[in-house]
């Protein structure tokens, strides 16, 4: 689905360049799980702003699907995202004047989801929640909406960047219930940055970054979805 090639990405300040990713050859298939480790400024989130084209590589070649997003002016890449790409973050960003579904409907990009909004939110627990407003959600469910706003327009990849770094055990478990079950009922693609080492063992994938290099890719079992 996604193959990186040589990819390099420096940062220059004043004569000091860094190397954010120090030539990257990587492949991910469609509908794998993949987890991201690493110690901090290894590269992790480089990685994952260079595969979803909200940085730009030094050199390399990114191609996803037969084409080359590389080659994208920033208008292309905007429009690629918008019609590919879903996004996690820590933050919920939600809007507080807006009740759940609204923040759904308006997130997925085009205001009309291709996904069921209230079989989403069924999914994640939260079809009592549709009227709500954010203040009235704990932390928890309002990352659930977060997630399922991500996931409203239907995109191919979602990208998580610490996706339970703020939630508690419980809560942690459910997002990483939800987000299994995307990968494996949705066939979505997952690449996950984390440091929890309970989403590593559920990855079909694991990749470990040190100083802007891949170190090393693990393999787990035989994907359960493989055709
Ligand atoms: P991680 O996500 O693993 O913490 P990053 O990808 O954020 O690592 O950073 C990798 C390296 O690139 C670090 O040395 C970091 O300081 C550097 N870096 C990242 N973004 C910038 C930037 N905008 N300007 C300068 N250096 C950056
Ligand atoms: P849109 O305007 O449709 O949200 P963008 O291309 O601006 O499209 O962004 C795509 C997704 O990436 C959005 O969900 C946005 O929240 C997220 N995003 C964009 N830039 C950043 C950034 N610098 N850091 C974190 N998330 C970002």
């Amino acid at each position: 689905m996604i193959t990186m090639t040589n990819v390099t990405k420096t940062y220059k300040t004043g004569d000091v360049e860094t190397y954010a990713l120090k030539d990257v050859n990587l492949t991910i298939e469609e509908g794998e799980f993949v987890v991201i480790l690493g110690p901090s400024g290894s590269g992790k989130s480089t990685l994952l702003n260079v595969i979803s084209g909200l940085d730009t590589v030094t050199s390399g070649e990114i191609i996803f699907r037969g084409e080359t997003l590389t080659n994208l002016d920033e208008d292309e890449m905007t429009a690629f995202r918008r019609k590919h790409l879903g996004f996690i973050f820590q933050q919920y960003n939600l809007l507080q004047n807006l009740n759940v579904y609204e923040n759904i409907q308006i997130g997925s990009d085009i205001g009309t989801a291709p996904l069921d909004i209230a079989d989403l939110l069924e999914k994640v627990g939260l079809e009592k929640a549709r009227d709500k407003y954010p203040s009235q959600l704990s932390g928890g469910e309002q990352q659930r909406v977060s997630i399922v706003r991500s996931l409203a327009k239907n995109p191919d990849i979602i990208f998580c960047d610490e996706p339970t770094g703020s939630l508690d055990e419980e809560n942690s478990k459910k997002i990483l219930q939800l987000l299994q079950n995307l990968n494996e009922d949705y066939n979505k693609t997952v690449i996950v940055i984390t440091h929890n080492l309970g989403i590593a063992e559920m990855a079909d994938k694991v990749i470990k970054m040190n100083s802007g290099q891949i170190k090393e890719v693990t393999l787990n079992k035989v994907k359960k979805n493989a055709q």
